[in-house]
């Protein structure tokens, strides 16, 4: 399906990524585009050529009064707040306005859509159901938050069967149709307090991923079969949010016991040692792959293994799926085994609970480097998690004391400095059986550019030793 856009005018609000893949869809479809950004041109630098290539008119810096409103459609960038005065002002004097995902969708509308949100977990979850459709023979287009925007797809939907969508809470905010066949919520921890008033609020913008999903059979209505929701049986916010949901709810549990006064579910899928049983269908699957250890991988695991098996792929393309999935860069990524020692990169826990979360993947024996720019929130918690497990803490950047601090008398501390000292000082420490761990706790601004910089840093120096 096409969009009536020909000829009509639409303004793109921020020029990052996302921005720019609707910009090339807007001009695909014959739209009269103007592309605004807060930045001056010269340091939008390449994007402000392809604007000018492309045919559409730039404009940067601090709006121009009445530019939004003059428009019929507006399209905002997830990294553009809605509340933005000038967008409310847009939307009263009468202009639509739609997020990034919510223009790709109305090019789509006729592929099914399967929506990933939460606190954590999102990017993983993801890739893995984008693995298992691909697996199960479906032409999938994987992206959204994670990796492609989603107007990508959108510039030829013809290509696809299935779309694989990692949705933030930002992204769902500017949804006004876009309908999930498939919709999971993950978890909701406290986050981007920064953007919301309250943790509610927050919580209200990621149940929108249930709100325009069908219940009900309607013959005609919906040909590929029933929408559903997929949310975290362990989870009490989350199942509180699964109220809203129209469709059939299925669970996922790492105790098989969801947790008091939950709505009724269609299905239930239960981790169990090596493993999960997906209840409703009588089958189980192994998850023996390293690139999914933990038990929060096992949700991750589960979650996906629901959104592919009730969208239409067959138990062993899901089976195949969980055991090639590849695993994200930078989380609890095995690098290498050296003389019977695994090194692996968790650069992206760049916070304590992601921390927490990786030292409950290990039985033992690990060496931990941790530090760089701290956040200010206690430490406390991963040397309680630590504690029997943890060998010794080697650490480096800004939040070295702060960290040396927190694990006094708790487990040697090896004050390194730099990642390239602490990998020499791990090489020496570590025995056969265990496992040095980049897991930092902290952003990486001190000494690298991005998360990713440090990861693909450590990968290099493990890589020459
Ligand atoms: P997101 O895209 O939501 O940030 P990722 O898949 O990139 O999520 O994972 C980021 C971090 O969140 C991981 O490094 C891990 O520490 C943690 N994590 C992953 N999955 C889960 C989960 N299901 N529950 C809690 N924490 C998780």
């Amino acid at each position: 399906m096409s969009l009536a856009l020909s000829g009509q005018k639409v303004l793109v609000y921020g020029l990052a990524k996302s921005g720019v893949a609707a910009l090339r869809l807007l001009c695909q479809q014959g739209a009269r585009v103007t592309a605004l950004d807060a930045r001056a041109e010269e340091a939008l630098g390449e994007v402000g050529r392809e604007v000018k290539a492309l045919g559409a008119a730039l404009v940067t810096g601090p709006t121009p009064p009445g530019l939004l409103a003059s428009q019929d459609l507006v399209v905002v960038s997830p990294g553009v707040p809605l509340a933005l005065p000038e967008i409310e002002a847009a939307r009263a004097a009468g202009v639509a306005v739609w997020g990034e995902v919510e223009l790709a969708w109305r090019c789509l509308t006729e592929v099914p859509l399967f929506g990933i949100t939460g606190t954590n977990g999102k990017s993983t979850t993801t890739a893995l159901t984008g693995e298992l459709f691909l697996r199960g023979g479906k032409r999938t287009f994987v992206g959204g938050n994670l990796g492609r925007p989603f107007s990508e797809a959108a510039l030829s939907p013809g290509d696809w069967d299935a779309l694989v969508v990692e949705l933030s809470s930002f992204q769902l905010e500017g949804i006004r149709t876009l309908r999930a066949r498939g919709a999971a919520i993950l978890n909701l921890t406290p986050d981007h307090l920064d953007r919301y008033a309250t943790h509610a609020d927050y919580g209200a913008a990621k149940a929108r991923i249930f709100q325009h999903q069908l219940g009900g059979a309607q013959p005609g209505q919906h040909p590929q079969g029933t929408d559903f929701a997929v949310v975290n049986a362990d989870d009490a916010d989350v199942l509180g949010l699964a109220r809203a949901a129209k469709v059939p709810v299925y669970g996922f549990s790492t105790t098989g016991k969801p947790v008091a006064d939950a709505p009724k579910l269609a299905g239930l899928a239960v981790a169990e040692e090596g493993g999960f049983r997906l209840d409703f269908l009588g089958e189980r699957y192994r998850l023996t792959n390293r690139a999914l250890r933990g038990a929060h991988n096992a949700q991750n695991a589960m979650a996906a293994a629901l959104l592919a098996r009730l969208g239409g792929v067959a138990s062993d393309g899901v089976q195949a799926g969980l055991d090639s999935y590849p695993g994200l860069p930078h989380r609890m990524e095995s690098v290498r085994v050296l003389d019977g020692v695994e090194w692996v990169n968790d650069s992206k826990a760049t916070n304590v609970d992601s921390v927490l979360v990786a030292l409950r993947s290990f039985k033992g024996d690990l060496w931990l480097i941790a530090g760089g720019k701290g956040k200010g929130a206690p430490y406390a918690p991963m040397v309680d998690e630590g504690r029997g497990k943890v060998k010794g803490v080697l650490t480096i950047g800004n939040d070295a004391d702060v960290l040396a601090r927190a694990y006094a008398g708790q487990a040697p501390v090896h004050a390194c400095g730099t990642l390239d000292a602490a990998v020499k000082k791990a090489r020496e420490l570590a025995r056969a059986g265990d496992t040095v761990l980049l897991s930092p706790a902290c952003a990486s601004y001190d000494q690298f550019k991005s998360f990713e910089d440090r990861g693909d840093t450590f990968k290099r120096l493990v890589g020459a030793l």
